[in-house]
């Protein structure tokens, strides 16, 4: 199963290797599954849908709460780059 990754720098998705044990949902909550980011397993009932890996309806793969952290870090930084750009641009 191929998955893409949204990549902020060049505003488009990449292909992403997906891991085996990568999930987006999951019938059973207290299931393990691998973190699609950095591999961690988890049960997916502490898991996030991820922002940036998804599967081709747009569905966001679970990541553990560490890679969601950091993946929402990463979206503020570049929705704040863009809201700066904007002001700029209207000035
Ligand atoms: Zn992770």
């Amino acid at each position: 199963m191929m998955a893409k990754k949204w990549i902020y720098e060049i505003k488009s998705y990449e292909n992403y290797p997906l891991r085996y044990g990568a999930v987006v949902d999951c019938d059973d909550r207290r299931l393990l599954v691998d973190c699609a980011e950095c591999g961690r397993v988890v049960e997916f009932r502490w898991m996030f849908a991820s922002l940036v890996i998804q599967n081709e309806y747009g569905q966001g793969y679970a990541v553990c709460a560490d890679c969601n952290a950091e993946e929402r870090r990463r979206k503020d930084r570049y929705d704040r780059h863009r809201r700066y750009r904007i002001i700029r641009q209207s000035l």
